[in-house]
């Protein structure tokens, strides 16, 4: 991986990406954050790079990786540069723990879920179902200092400042504002199990490849802010930023691997561009070729003529 304080910088300047969790294949949701990312990229003169985000080892199913870089391709989504894994990037991160310590805003934390729902409790905050919880600074000193990060078992939290409020312009949804204090509180960035959390790995990885887009679904809005923050103690470059409508299901949820989104169907160019075609209307793309008549690759550059033309948005 490359230097996050050094990136690279091609003559176009947008770099941008798709960092698909390897949970599953892709499904309708997934497809239009890939669709959307590729389309900006490509509208833009810039490039589009493919990062698995596999650091929750756990959680990723094997070969899910390998089955959506075998969709994408077979959607005419190819990436321009060599696929990153953040499995392999750990090093990375641990850097990026280190100069967060050196800053002196690390603390240790060892409370369990169940300590922080009844720290909460006692406060009268109850915990809405399935939320996360706004940390109640249980375990914060109240001196901050430089720790020994080699110890094993707990939790490292990033202390926030009191008051911060993170605002960004959002391309497509407009002006974004989060207290983060409220809103999350300090939150983990190593987990006591001793994995990197996706805030960390993200931020690491957006600036060592020197991402100057992004564009991903808006169930990911709500961690932009978090993530505006650790690009600015780590002195990172900051992104900008294109939330895309959610796809729903029939119960108004959002299509996920979890709730057992169906895949895409990639078996031939009829059903490829039958998907693409969905994913299009759903990001307000109209009047594409119609979908007998072309190939995959004659659809892909009309949809870029499309992209940014929307009525639907700020782009
Ligand atoms: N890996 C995340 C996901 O699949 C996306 C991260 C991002 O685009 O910033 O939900
Ligand atoms: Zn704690």
């Amino acid at each position: 991986m490359n230097d996050p304080k050094n990136p690279p910088s091609p003559a176009s300047g947008y770099r941008g990406r798709f960092a698909p969790s390897p949970t599953g294949p892709l499904h309708a949701g997934s497809l239009v954050a890939a669709l959307g990312s590729w389309l900006d990229a490509k509208k833009n003169g810039g490039k589009w790079l493919l990062r698995i985000e596999d650091v929750d080892g756990p959680r990723s199913i094997p070969g899910a990786d390998l089955e959506i870089m075998r969709q994408l391709l077979a959607c005419g989504l190819q990436w321009d540069e060599e696929v990153t894994w953040q499995s392999e990037c750990q090093e990375d991160y641990q850097s990026a723990l280190e100069a967060l310590n050196q800053h002196k805003c690390l603390y240790p934390c060892t409370c369990s879920r169940q300590t922080i729902a009844n720290a909460l409790a006692t406060q009268g905050i109850e915990n809405p179902r399935n939320q996360e919880m706004v940390y109640p600074e249980t375990c914060r000193p109240i001196e901050l200092g430089i720790n020994n990060l080699s110890t094993r078992k707990m939790a490292w939290r990033l202390a926030l400042p009191s008051n911060l409020v993170i605002e960004f312009e959002d391309r497509w949804l407009g002006t974004q504002k989060q207290q983060l204090n409220q809103a999350v509180g300090d939150f983990v960035l190593r987990r006591s199990d001793g994995l990197f959390a996706y805030q960390l790995a993200v931020v690491v990885d957006d600036a060592a490849q020197g991402i100057t887009h992004i564009v991903r679904g808006e169930d990911l809005l709500s961690n932009t802010a978090r993530q505006i923050y650790l690009q600015t103690v780590l002195a990172y470059d900051r992104p900008q930023y294109l939330h895309l409508p959610l796809v729903l299901d029939e119960h108004g949820e959002k299509l996920s691997k979890q709730t057992l989104a169906t895949q895409i169907h990639t078996q031939d160019t009829k059903s490829v561009l039958q998907e693409l075609q969905k994913a299009a209307a759903h990001l307000g793309l109209r009047n594409l070729p119609n979908r007998e008549s072309v190939s995959i690759a004659e659809w892909l550059l009309a949809a870029t003529h499309a992209w940014g033309n929307q009525s639907n948005q700020k782009i």
